[in-house]
């Protein structure tokens, strides 16, 4: 007879439905859970448990999910995959981002604290715990590596996004409910922040909570615009047939 282990499930975030549907087809044994106009998926994955969910776009959003993740679920660790904005010309789209430090660019509580610290817990750049970046590290060098070899995406949908050979990289991810999307905005951001890699609308959220309930957390962004005036294009179409497809294949090995 098999005896089941009872584990704690691990939380699995993305903003936008696109961003979790490969995941949640990937899925078995699946349970709907309603809670503060969310869809929690309870159920397994490469034989865990875990609960998957749609945090929405944003800081709010994605940091009070992160709360009933840990409150009502009891997940023992967050994983957060989702599409991100490059800020560096080396960063292409379809490359991949992992979050060593994560800082709120929209945080600004000056002149009572420095900018961008955030106010009361004296922190600016949160940090992803060692273990989940050696983890995470090399599932999606694992991930890359196959993307090279072209065995995860066709060469249409490489020419289609104008994607070469992906990269992946490991450094400064900074989040803020902003949509960067002109040149100056960009600019600005740069020159505030040179060692980010990328700008999103989540990730500094999730590590926030994650940090305040000491749940370990990792945070995966692949690229998908340059955070200028060309960042409006086919985003669900970009999710679809190439973010997702590295967020399954990350996840499940990290997962394995
Ligand atoms: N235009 C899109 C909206 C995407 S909002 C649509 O209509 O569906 C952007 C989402 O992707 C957020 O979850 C954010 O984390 C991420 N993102 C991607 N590129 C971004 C950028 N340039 N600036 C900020 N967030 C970005």
């Amino acid at each position: 007879m098999l005896t089941e282990v009872s584990s704690a499930p691990i939380g699995i975030l993305g903003a936008m439905k696109e961003e979790v549907a490969g995941l949640l087809a990937c899925m078995e044994s699946v349970r709907e859970v309603h809670v503060g106009m969310r869809t929690f998926y309870c159920g397994r994955l490469m034989n865990r448990e875990v609960v998957l969910v749609i945090s929405r776009i944003g800081k709010v959003a994605a940091a009070s999910t992160v709360s009933a993740l840990i409150h009502q679920f009891q997940v023992s660790e967050v994983i957060f995959t989702g599409v991100a904005g490059s800020l560096r010309p080396e960063v292409k789209v379809g490359d991949i981002v992992l979050a060593k430090r994560l800082l709120q660019h929209d945080m600004d509580a000056s002149p009572l604290m420095p900018r961008f610290e955030i106010p009361l817990l004296d922190i600016t750049w949160f940090l992803t715990p060692d273990l989940q970046m050696q983890q995470a590290e090399k599932a999606l060098q694992d991930v890359i590596n196959d993307a090279d070899h072209h065995r995860l995406l066709t060469d249409e949908v490489l020419q289609r996004f104008q994607m070469t050979q992906p990269s992946f990289w490991i450094g400064d991810v900074i989040s803020g409910d902003q949509f960067v999307s002109s040149h100056s905005q960009k600019k600005e951001l740069q020159q505030l922040h040179p060692t980010a890699l990328c700008v999103e609308m989540e990730g500094a959220a999730v590590a926030q909570i994650c940090y305040e309930y000491q749940i370990p957390f990792t945070i995966i962004r692949t690229i998908s615009d340059n955070a200028d005036d060309h960042s409006e294009f086919d985003f669900p179409l970009f999710i679809k047939e190439v973010a997702s497809r590295y967020s399954v294949e990350a996840i499940r090995r990290l997962l394995a």
